[in-house]
């Protein structure tokens, strides 16, 4: 039986695979199916997919409840490499407060010799430092903006953008790497130059070494999530969504203008040095 909230479903099944190759290089792990922190652009919805459910995605969550033997049994075979934490779901988003099954992986992979490289949106990531500390990882949280009335409609289940800067900055205390991903920044809401630059200031003020900067993708069954949310918050921006997303002329357009104000915005908050890849 499934225990479950009237808004979110948690089940607990079995998996024959935990950690996988990922198609950027090196392996990404997944000990839950399904993301409670529900980001309306959020690209893994395609996992339903294989994974077809009757709840909308960020309403429910399959916890891989073997994740950890499952794990120890793939090591026996699998060399030491780089791994993304996490490529479809958030490695700590709430029900991992519970399972602890990301923590437990990661305790074996670097046991083993294994690098790590986490990208969150949730402060909970804070609890496995003590792990980390001394150890290949770099920490990184995503923001998709500094606004948090902006965070609260798109991303309405994970931490507050105070509580992923704060993340950024107790790694960093811990002595660990930290990067933050800006992405995918909201054209009319969070992609403007100022916007850019402010997020951009508050890297440098984290201290980071790296940033990366991604735009809004036309990735499966992401156009419904956001179009319903721009419906009822922004209406007027419907058309420019549709254009950078789906008109091939007005997309490469968006990005170009993009790229130079991310580069701009960079050179003004003289953290040029460490951007890495941004939009394509
Ligand atoms: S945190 Fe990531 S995986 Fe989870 S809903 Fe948001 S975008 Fe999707």
């Amino acid at each position: 039986m499934p225990a479950s909230t009237p808004a979110i479903v948690i089940r607990e099944t079995v998996c024959k695979t935990v950690l996988n190759r990922s198609p950027l290089g090196g392996y990404s792990l997944n000990c839950y199916t399904g993301c409670t922190h529900a980001c309306a652009y959020c690209y893994a919805r395609f996992m339903q997919r294989f994974h077809p459910h009757a709840e909308r995605w960020g309403r429910f969550v399959d916890v891989k409840v073997n994740a950890v033997e499952t794990l120890k049994r793939q090591l026996r075979r699998l060399e030491p490499g780089d791994v993304f934490l996490s490529s479809a779901c958030d490695g700590w988003q709430p029900v991992e407060a519970r399972w602890r099954l990301t923590r437990r992986c990661c305790e074996l992979l670097l046991e083993r010799g294994f690098r790590l490289s986490v990208l969150t949106k949730n402060e909970l990531v804070a609890r496995d430092f003590d792990i980390f500390r001394g150890r290949p990882v770099r920490v990184g949280v995503t923001l998709t903006s500094l606004d948090e009335s902006l965070r609260r409609l798109w991303e309405p289940r994970a931490s507050s953008v105070q509580a992923r800067i704060d993340v950024l900055e107790a790694a960093r205390r811990e002595g660990l790497r930290t990067s933050v991903m800006f992405g995918p920044v909201l054209p009319g809401l969070s992609d403007g130059a100022s916007d850019l630059e402010a997020m951009f200031r508050q890297a440098e003020q984290s201290g980071v070494e790296a940033i990366w900067v991604d735009a809004l993708n036309p990735r499966p069954r992401v156009w419904s999530a956001v179009a319903e949310l721009l419906r009822a918050q922004w209406p007027e921006l419907l058309p420019l969504y549709r254009k950078m997303l789906f008109d091939k002329d007005g997309r490469a357009e968006y990005l170009v203008s993009l790229q130079e104000r991310i580069h701009m915005a960079a050179r003004r908050a003289g953290v040029s040095d460490r951007l890495g890849g941004c939009v394509d």
